[in-house]
């Protein structure tokens, strides 16, 4: 028997999120600056290293695997790796394959994705209106988008939305957007804007809208009833008593949830983050890289693992952000 992975605070660790590239098809203003410079292709895993990677990470534990970006669908010959992945599912080794996507490529790949196992997905998407949505994405079309959307449900996949928060973007679509997703029979997770990456003369305290402000303005419309689900990730969840849906809050900057994290992070060049909101980081990719054999590479993660920080820090008060990380989302996967 292979020994779990916990971490130095009796964590196990069974969900890993990997970005298996930082490029991408839309410039969401919160994310990227508009003239991003991404990594040359030869620092990026390869597909076969991918697999190696994620398969070592299946064998030690992981249970739940979510593949990300970056935009994950714009890597080129990605579907070769899902259906790749797709064999843990069919052993029972893995519960979940799953993906968080932007969803323009979604019309072409949905069928693909679902013949994978793929079950759920998390399209983001912060605005129904065509021209704020070519605003805050700088190159994104919503009209893209939602025929992905209609693609992904027409195939069976589960569509959860996850919407960023928006200070003075989208809070007049509260409502529009939760009923939109009632009516669509889609989850919706609301997340709030994090410190990461420069992102160019974008105003970060500007954006930071709280959710429990949001969250209260939705209380004014329905009763809202706290759900016990946990995901031992940031989300909490809700019932929209007057829908009946559910609708999560992803608040990294308002509640404390490290204590329960159960989840690492790979980025498409074989770093392991073990805390989104720290700088620590290990390499894999030089173990992967070492040898043909796994040893070296169960090694590595075993210490990385040790590492995990107990939590971490991001701050808004005092109107100043602190706890900022340097890196860009895409470059971890969100
Ligand atoms: N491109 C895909 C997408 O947009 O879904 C996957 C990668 S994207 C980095 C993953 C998630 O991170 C998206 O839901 C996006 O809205 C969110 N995100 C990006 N930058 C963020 C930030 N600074 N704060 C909070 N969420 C952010
Ligand atoms: Fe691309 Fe996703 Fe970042 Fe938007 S949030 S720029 S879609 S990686």
């Amino acid at each position: 028997m292979t020994a779990p992975l916990i971490d130095p605070f009796h964590r196990a660790i069974s969900y890993l999120r990997v970005s298996v590239t930082d490029r991408c098809d839309f410039r969401c203003v919160y994310c990227m600056s508009e003239n991003m410079t991404f990594l040359p292709k030869k620092e990026l895993l390869t597909l076969e290293e991918l697999d190696r990677m994620c398969s070592a990470f299946v064998r030690l534990g992981v249970r739940k695997l979510r593949i990300t970006g970056g935009e994950p669908l714009v890597r080129r010959e990605i579907m070769t790796f899902f259906r790749a992945m797709s064999r843990h599912l069919q052993t029972g080794a893995l519960d979940e394959l799953t993906l968080t996507t932007n969803g323009s490529q979604l019309a072409k790949f949905a069928e693909d994705l679902a013949d994978a196992g793929v079950r759920r997905i998390n399209v983001s998407l912060d605005t129904l209106d065509q021209d704020k949505f070519a605003r805050i994405t700088r190159w994104g079309r919503l009209p893209q988008v939602m025929k992905g959307i209609d693609a992904a449900q027409k195939a069976g996949l589960r569509v959860k939305i996850n919407t960023v928060a928006l200070k003075g973007f989208n809070e007049d679509e509260l409502h529009r957007l939760t009923d939109w997703c009632a009516e669509r029979d889609m989850d919706l997770t609301f997340i709030e804007v994090m410190p990461m990456g420069d992102i160019g003369n974008e105003d970060r305290i500007g954006q930071y809208w709280s959710l429990n402000d949001l969250r209260a303005r939705l209380a004014e419309r329905s009763p809202l009833t706290d759900l016990p689900d946990r995901t031992g990730g940031p989300a909490r969840y809700v019932r929209m008593e007057s829908t009946g849906q559910k609708i999560g809050f992803i608040t990294p900057l308002s509640h404390n949830f490290c204590e329960s994290c159960n989840r690492v992070r790979i980025t498409c060049t074989g770093e392991i983050y073990t805390c989104l909101g720290q700088e620590g980081h290990s390499d894999l990719r030089a173990p992967l890289r070492a040898s043909e054999s796994d040893a070296m590479l169960d090694d590595a993660i075993r210490a990385a693992i040790a590492l995990k920080p107990k939590g971490h820090d991001f701050d808004y008060s005092r109107q100043q952000v602190d706890g900022q990380v340097s890196r860009h989302m895409s470059h971890t996967g969100g």
